[in-house]
């Protein structure tokens, strides 16, 4: 059988970047809420028909296998608050072409849930973790829930994870002054911990105000030591990687803001209710869920993604004079 170029021919967007990424929102709901993340008041949840099922998200990924996707990321809102997603990902592990798939999560159901996502194939995930102060976790996020992701990290330790990434959102006033104790968990733990400068989107309760860039913390790690660069791997993400002089782990940083790796950008993100988006930073996306559920074949879906990265920007345009806010909240759109 000659499968349609439609269905085959590999997504390359109009700056010549292969898209080979894709992020997969699978819910809206979270567990917390992150003051730079959702929005003050209640978030008005998706219905349940508006939220695409695991067979919708699994026909996805299959295409854009297809068009060259090859690594995966499963996540949220939070990921382990919707039901059946260790399957999800047993099932995403068993797809041949996948390189990598990997998972997000805030860490509060962790510990309850580690061996099984061990048991799916998964060995890669990323912990977000803002404060390692229990009162301070609690201001951020909302919940007293400090002690259960710290739980879930050493579960996921002890099992065999590898990496695990410990995600920081480095924010004025709220936790800069943490910076170097986060940094130090790299020497004590093999753990990779990535400070990510704070992307001022959707109404969030932070600002641009509590905005600090990666040279800034950089500088606040250098008391620790040297920053040696570790060189990057095939499947890297946009972090940049650092090794302080003797740790088990590594210091990452992501720097949307400062220094942006737009130029390199090879990821598409499709959120819970089937919007594929080619930027994360800006508002545009195409329907896939409509094309999944006309009734029309595979060759619609990929049309769709095809569309989506025809009109992927070259660049974010956040900080930017002619900036276009980004109404969405990160809560949605999965990071
Ligand atoms: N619930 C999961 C979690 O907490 O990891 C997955 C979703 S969360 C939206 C994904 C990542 O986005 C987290 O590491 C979070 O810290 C990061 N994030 C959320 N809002 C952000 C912002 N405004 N700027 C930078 N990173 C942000």
């Amino acid at each position: 059988m000659i499968s349609s170029p439609s269905l085959t021919a590999p997504l390359t967007d109009p700056e010549h970047r292969a898209i080979r990424y894709l992020r997969l929102s699978i819910t809206d709901r979270c567990n917390l809420r992150c003051l730079y993340c959702a929005p003050d008041g209640r978030v008005p949840r998706l219905a349940h028909d508006q939220i695409l099922s695991y067979e919708e998200i699994l026909r996805v990924v299959q295409v854009g296998v297809g068009l060259g996707i090859r690594k995966v990321r499963v996540t949220g809102g939070e990921p382990l608050v919707r039901k059946g997603v260790v399957d999800l990902l047993r099932r995403l592990v068993a797809i041949p072409e996948i390189e990598d798939v990997s998972l997000t999560t805030n860490g509060v159901l962790l510990e309850s849930c580690a061996k099984a996502i061990f048991d799916a194939g998964v060995r890669r995930i990323n912990v977000s973790l803002d404060s390692l102060n229990r009162q301070r976790y609690a201001h951020i996020t909302g919940y007293d829930r400090f002690d259960r992701v710290w739980a879930g990290i050493l579960r996921a330790h002890a099992m065999g994870f590898s990496p695990i990434k410990i995600n920081v959102v480095a924010m004025r006033r709220i936790n800069d002054d943490e910076i170097a104790d986060f940094a130090r968990l790299s020497m004590a733990y093999p753990f990779h911990i990535r400070f990510i400068e704070y992307m001022p989107i959707g109404n969030s309760r932070t600002t641009v105000q509590d905005q600090i860039l990666t040279p800034e913390i950089q500088d606040r790690i250098r008391v620790l030591g040297e920053l040696v660069p570790v060189e990057g791997q095939k499947n890297d993400g946009p972090a940049r990687r650092f090794r302080i002089s003797g740790a088990k782990g590594e210091v990452g940083f992501i720097s949307a803001l400062s220094q942006h790796f737009c130029d390199q950008c090879n990821r598409l993100r499709l959120t819970a209710d089937g919007k594929l988006r080619a930027c994360l930073l800006s508002d545009r996306y195409e329907s896939l869920k409509e094309a999944l559920r006309s009734g029309k074949g595979d060759a619609a879906v990929a049309d769709v993604f095809r569309t989506a990265v025809q009109k992927k920007w070259a660049g974010h345009r956040l900080g930017a004079d002619d900036t276009v806010p980004v109404t969405e909240f990160m809560q949605k759109i999965g990071g």
